[in-house]
């Protein structure tokens, strides 16, 4: 099977047992362009129960021999699938894009690179993930074991589709599962398009299943007594609700990659320019919807007229960058689709209404697509929704601050606790305000950055368990412990 995917040639069937099958549901996905809100398709497949059961089936039946593969045979499987990847990444940009409206400059290539770099990173792992072995001193050596669960599933968002899947499935697959993507209902088309690559690459019939469909799809693998492990990225809600769903089924393992309000705190002493450089791109990255991103800013008194200027200017110049997403100068792309744009317009208002003073940004850009200005409130109460909650887009607060502990109290006043950024020379301080942070991540001199080989999550209402590093390969595994008696 070719890889022909493109624009014109979407993906909109299911990838089960290395086939493309189309859904036993009736029920379609309907998707937009973003940047005119014109039909991109309205007949991609959503899996139902009997699909859900299908691909629970074909990864049930692979998972023996997939487990017992040789490590290094496993490997040279995966490494081969990032060479694919990483061959076909302008058309599996082009299939993300297309429905997500990021800038062809700022993705382009790179989230398929990404991808890519993942697989080659958990490769790696797959003869350095040993087990642990204790003496037999008192007679009994014992050996512990690093077990596959068996069959796993993935439900991701829409802001990164290929990064996200990526992260989830190389780990999965590294350590001997059978995976089931579900993407989410509104960037299908990159994941659909893996068919033809898992199958070059020379993953058996059943060991990656792509499942496109919405929250009913996700519900079903949630609740599925077959399936050994949910990894979910998205939305604290929708985490509550599949964490609920694995409780009552059958105590699935679950790691959940949720929201944030990431604060950034720039100290008097802090390089002006970097700090902004930083918090400015924080903002306009993605079009702000980046789970990590550093939306509360609090800046020192000594240096907040300075750095409010200068954070204006740079999200002014930013604005002069949104623009038509496939254009090399555009910097800044629309919001995803039309409930997203009035989501985050909603916040503008009610934040214009009285929540704080307005310093840059606040409408639309254009009248059509769902394009919107880099967004700025400042003096922005502590109990303020735009404060409070997130919002998911370019939208950022911007207060003042007197002292270390004061700001640190204000940070911590939060259920998220995802990422957090500290700018300041001081060394001493870096580091105690970096340890007094209750977040998963902490920046310093730097925020919203992650990397592939240290871990990845939450702490509070953010998540529960970590992605990256050697934690993704913990959280596909159990551990076995095997006790040899040797006193006879
Ligand atoms: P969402 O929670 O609405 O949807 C995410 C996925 O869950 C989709 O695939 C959706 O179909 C599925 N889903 C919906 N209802 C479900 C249910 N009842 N059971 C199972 N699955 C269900 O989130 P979204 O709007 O797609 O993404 C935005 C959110 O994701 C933001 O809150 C953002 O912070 C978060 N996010 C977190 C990270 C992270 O790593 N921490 C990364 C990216 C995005």
């Amino acid at each position: 099977m070719a890889f022909n995917f493109s624009k014109s040639n979407l993906p909109k069937q299911l990838f089960i047992n290395n086939e493309y099958i189309a859904s036993k549901n009736s029920k379609k996905l309907e998707l937009f362009n973003p940047k005119d809100g014109s039909l991109v398709a309205n007949d991609v497949d959503l899996a139902g129960a009997e699909d859900v059961d299908a691909a629970v089936d074909a990864a049930e039946k692979a998972f023996p021999a997939w487990r017992k593969l040789p490590g290094q045979a496993r490997r040279e499987i995966m490494l081969k699938f990032a060479d694919l990847i990483q061959k076909h990444s302008v058309a599996l940009a082009e299939l993300s894009r297309i429905t997500l409206g990021a800038p062809i400059a700022t993705i382009g290539t790179r989230e398929p690179a990404f991808a890519a770099e993942a697989f080659r990173y958990f490769a790696g792992w797959i003869d350095k993930f040993a087990g642990e072995s204790f003496p037999q001193d008192d007679g009994f050596l014992k050996i512990v074991r690093n077990e596959p669960l068996g069959v796993v599933a993935g439900v991701i968002p829409w802001n990164g589709p290929m990064a996200t899947a990526c992260s989830k499935m190389a780990p999965a697959l590294a350590t001997g599962n059978c995976f089931i993507l579900k993407p989410s209902e509104k960037t299908p088309f990159a994941a659909l398009a893996l068919g033809p690559l898992i199958i070059e690459a020379g993953f058996p019939p059943g060991v990656v299943q792509v499942l496109s469909g919405d929250g009913s799809t996700g519900a079903l693998l949630s609740a599925h007594m077959r399936i050994r492990k949910i990894s979910f990225t998205g939305s604290i809600p929708t985490g509550k609700r599949i964490q609920e769903a694995a409780a009552k089924s059958n105590l699935k393992r679950v790691t959940l990659e949720l929201g944030g309000k990431s604060p950034a705190v720039v100290f008097d002493d802090a390089n002006l320019e970097n700090a902004i450089t930083w918090t400015a791109r924080a903002l306009t990255m993605n079009t702000g919807q980046i789970c990590f991103a550093a939306t509360r800013v609090y800046v020192q008194e000594g240096i907040y007229d300075k750095f409010v200027e200068g954070y204006k200017k740079a999200l002014l110049e930013a604005a002069k960058t949104i623009g038509d997403p496939d254009t090399q100068s555009t910097m800044m792309g629309p919001l995803v689709d039309k409930a997203q744009f009035e989501r985050v317009s909603g916040f503008i208002e009610r934040g214009k209404d009285g929540q704080g003073t307005l310093l840059t940004g606040g409408s639309r850009v254009g009248s059509e697509g769902y394009f919107i200005q880099p967004t700025v409130f400042t003096n922005v109460s502590d109990t303020a929704e735009i404060l409070r909650q997130e919002i998911f887009g370019p939208v950022s607060v911007l207060n003042s601050f007197k002292t270390e502990e004061e700001v640190i109290a204000k940070c911590n006043d939060t259920n998220f606790g995802l990422m957090a950024g500290v700018f300041t020379q001081d060394v001493n301080r870096a580091l105690r305000v970096a340890s007094e942070f209750d977040s998963g991540m902490v920046g310093v001199n730097c925020v919203s950055l992650s990397f592939r080989h240290t871990p990845f999550g939450g702490t509070k209402e953010s998540g529960l368990g970590r992605e990256n590093g050697s934690a993704a390969l913990r959280a596909y595994t159990d551990q076995k412990t095997v006790m040899i008696n040797l006193t006879y």
